[in-house]
């Protein structure tokens, strides 16, 4: 299945729409079948009320918090056929090309987050080929990642990065962190809560999560309405803004430090590239003319403000 061009290619695991598995965690721990009235996990009302259909699943705002979920929950088992199934496609194959991309989305977050986190290593949840560890290493910074993905791995190690096989769920620290970071991974879970608590457990005194996720409220969000690449069911389940994200955290001991808007950036190639494959129709259409631009501007980074926030909390 298509890549969504506007994904962040910071992490070459970050699911497209309905197609790619989040790096680093198990998509589904936690309950699996939504009956109706089910408790909201941020909130435990279980009045909500429909916003939209999507893919055949509903999104619903809870009616006491605001939080969005998709209604049915997909079970664990069903997830995980549409993440096998876009591993066997080769889903992933052109974003592999696109390191710099990757490379200046992950010097951006280093930029954001770095700022609040005290001295001492740095993890990364979810690390595919090792972006971000790169950007932390060349400045100097402690880091090693967790993945997924065994050939998303092996490239980060092929780099000299210290990344290894492992999900959230299974991986069990020998030493606490000062910084752990979790990229485009909590809209994937059923229960983000139980996520955020595992991380926070591993980190110093007074160390950092950062973590992005789409925000409901954003300009893109409320432009787009339902069009918005970001509402994603299946495989994006929780939805947030920023209120609901800090009660989230705060709900599992994380104070929430600050909330900055976090672009996507990305190349005008790399967009065509993924258009091609999300939208064959339109890509002939729109490739030729953009190939008439400067090979320089095709190249050049730019930010994309598509409605994701990068959160920094402590615990
Ligand atoms: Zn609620």
């Amino acid at each position: 299945m298509p890549r969504n061009p506007f994904q962040d290619p910071a992490s070459a695991h970050e699911p497209a729409p309905a197609t790619a598995p989040p790096s680093g965690a198990t998509a589904a721990h936690g309950a699996l079948a939504n009956a109706p009235g089910e408790p909201c996990p941020l909130c435990a009302s279980t009045k909500s009320r429909r916003l939209f259909r999507k893919h055949d699943y509903d999104l619903r705002r809870c009616a006491g918090c605001r939080l969005v979920r998709i209604h049915p929950l997909p079970s664990a088992e069903a997830l995980a056929r549409i993440y096998d199934a876009s591993y066997a496609s080769g889903a992933y194959a052109g974003f592999a090309r696109a390191s710099d991309v990757r490379m200046a989305t992950a010097h951006a977050r280093v930029a954001t987050i770095r700022p609040h986190v005290p001295p001492g290593p740095w993890l990364d949840v979810g690390c595919s080929t090792g972006a971000l560890l790169a950007a932390l290493t060349e400045v100097g910074l402690e880091a090693e990642g967790i993945e997924l993905s065994g050939e998303a791995v092996a490239q980060a190690r092929a780099r000299g990065l210290a990344a290894r096989c492992a999900s959230a769920d299974t991986f069990e620290p020998t030493r606490r962190y000062a910084c752990v970071t979790a990229f485009d991974l909590v809209e994937h879970l059923i229960d983000p809560g139980a996520f955020l608590s595992r991380l926070r457990g591993w980190l110093v005194p007074g160390g950092r999560l950062a973590i992005t996720v789409p925000d409901l409220a954003s300009p893109a969000a409320r432009l787009m309405g339902r069009h918005w690449h970001y509402y994603a069911p299946p495989v994006h389940i929780t939805y947030f803004d920023r209120d609901t994200i800090e009660r989230m955290l705060a709900r599992h001991g994380l104070h929430t430090l600050s909330i900055a808007t976090s672009p996507k950036i990305l190349t005008i190639d790399y967009a065509l590239e993924q258009l091609q494959v999300l939208s064959p129709a339109l890509g002939r259409v729109i490739g030729p003319l953009g190939h008439l631009l400067p090979k320089g501007l095709r190249r050049r980074p730019l930010h994309f403000p598509v409605g994701e926030i990068l959160v920094v909390a402590t615990a």
